[in-house]
């Protein structure tokens, strides 16, 4: 795992730029909307990337690659944001039809996991280690702006590496 997460980290933007959203207990509405939550929230700041890049002239469309195994419950969440947009707006620049790829054949959905997984022992486990290792590769403006590629949904203050830069602190 030592060697994914330095491999990780060693590929500098743009080569490799991550995004997690992570949703804590006590946000959570009803427990079969943490999903629909989490993934437009995902999409959006995929979407927030794209749209940042164009103002830089460095125009591109995004492709959602979705473990094949969760095909259908994704197929119905991407359809009805596209029907309605989302609560935050439109979707521009991720195209809307996603590929859905097989773990074990998709590397990328591979390192997806592994992302997934620094970002989880952080938040439950209260293991910085392996989240410290690539969280420079979260997407931010510059070097040294805030990860907004990293957003913790949470009710009470909570000084994490997402929340810390938070202006709109939840009390
Ligand atoms: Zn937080």
């Amino acid at each position: 795992m030592d060697s994914i997460y330095n491999l990780m980290a060693s590929m500098d933007f743009p080569k490799m730029i991550l995004f997690s959203t992570a949703m804590h207990i006590n946000r959570v509405k009803s427990p079969d909307k943490v999903l629909d939550e989490v993934f437009m929230d995902l999409v959006l700041r995929f979407d927030a990337f794209l749209r940042r890049q164009h103002a830089r002239n460095i125009p591109n469309k995004g492709l959602l690659i979705i473990d094949k195994a969760h095909e259908e419950k994704y197929r119905t969440l991407l359809a009805s944001f596209q029907q309605g947009g989302t609560k935050y707006g439109q979707i521009r620049n991720v195209i809307d039809v996603p590929y859905f790829g097989q773990g074990e054949h998709t590397r990328m959905l591979q390192l997806a996991d592994f992302c997934a997984h620094a970002v989880f022992r952080y938040y439950n486990n209260e293991d910085f280690t392996l989240l410290k290792k690539i969280l420079p590769n979260f997407d931010r403006q510059t070097r040294t702006s805030p990860p907004d590629g990293l957003k913790h949904f949470i009710n009470s203050f909570y000084d994490c590496q997402a929340c810390s830069w938070c202006n709109e602190r939840r009390t």
